[in-house]
């Protein structure tokens, strides 16, 4: 699930930032300033999104290999190939060719953990967010060919519907990474002892996003995040943009988990990341207006994620180990081995 090798993003103009301003230090602050003096410098810049020509190209031939092969993931499973009547033979053909590569060299490989999807959707990521000719730095020949013909189809038939959806996407969410943004970063950097990035969290958000809807890069952090998906909408959209975020800077607790495990003999698989979702989930809650807070169901609920396999012995121990500490009734590190233990 962790995957890509460290690069520098140089020349990035992004599509939207989400800036906030700078707090100056006062030498006397109230409690309250000080708390919003925290708010805001962990949050100067959250994140950096981008609605990319290429990304979101490759992306859909991603998707569209997946759905040749016939392997579709769980969430492509009530999609079709894309198709348009009014196509010519020869666009039909630079697609289909485009297809058929994508389906040859990746077809059924998930990117979670692919060094080399990974690598491709980086590389992509540094081209201008409108296309234009493809920068082949980094990129195979071959897929550089395949990308430059298949674009010019891509462009006039399913990109402004793509973009549209991304561009509304970012819109809705722009709000409340303003309002909530802050607080969440802080709270979610405090109870994971480490705080967020000090460059903004590069997100590029793509209609399509095969796999699991989202995928990650630790260094640099770079998030490819579906606008097309429904459980990406709204108050749990914004929830999970987190949780993925948290997987770019938070492995305090997955070193320590692993640590107080191996120590009681324990295998505590995936708790690690069970704790992200669970973290950002009561973080959140506690943010809401109380109206909203009544109604807000976190994504784990939500999509059922603790009835799964050893995630139900997780929430377990979470919902009280680990919820001790969030109330500040524990120290992290007794929070860990208490976890540990009742495993
Ligand atoms: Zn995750």
């Amino acid at each position: 699930m962790f995957g890509g090798k460290p690069r520098l993003r140089s020349a990035l103009l992004p599509l939207i930032c989400v800036l906030l301003p700078a707090t100056t230090h006062a030498s006397t602050m109230t409690n309250a300033q000080a708390r919003h003096a925290q708010r805001a410098s962990v949050a100067r810049a959250l994140f950096e999104f981008h609605s990319n020509f290429w990304v979101n190209l490759h992306q859909t031939l991603l998707e569209e290999a997946l759905l040749r092969a016939g392997k579709p993931d769980r969430r492509l499973q009530a999609n079709t190939p894309l198709a348009a009547s009014q196509m010519s033979k020869l666009e039909e053909s630079r697609w289909n060719a485009a297809v058929t590569f994508y389906e040859t060299h990746f077809g059924t490989l998930r990117q979670h953990g692919n060094d080399q999807l990974i690598g491709i959707n980086d590389m992509l990521a540094m081209q201008p967010d409108g296309g234009g000719s493809l920068d082949s730095t980094g990129l195979s020949p071959q897929l550089v060919a395949v990308l430059s013909e298949a674009a010019p189809v891509f462009r006039k038939y399913w990109w402004p519907a793509q973009q549209q959806s991304n561009m509304k996407w970012i819109a809705s969410q722009r709000a409340r990474v303003h309002d909530l943004g802050p607080g969440l970063a802080a709270a979610m950097g405090r109870d994971l002892r480490q705080p967020w990035p000090a460059r903004p969290i590069h997100v590029d958000v793509c209609y399509y996003v095969p796999d699991i809807g989202f995928a990650f890069t630790i260094l640099p952090p770079h998030i490819t995040y579906a606008s097309g998906d429904l459980s990406h909408q709204g108050l749990t959209g914004f929830e999970l943009l987190f949780h993925e975020a948290s997987h770019t800077f938070a492995d305090v607790e997955q070193h320590a988990l692993a640590r107080a495990c191996r120590a009681q003999g324990k295998d505590c698989g995936d708790l690690w990341h069970t704790l992200l979702f669970y973290t950002s989930g009561v973080e959140l809650g506690r943010l809401l207006p109380p109206g909203e807070r009544a109604g807000f169901t976190p994504y784990a609920y939500k999509y059922g994620l603790y009835t799964r396999g050893d995630w139900v012995r997780y929430h377990r121990v979470l919902a009280t180990d680990w919820q001790a500490y969030l109330d500040g009734k524990a120290s992290f590190d007794a929070a860990i081995r208490a976890m540990a233990t009742h495993l």
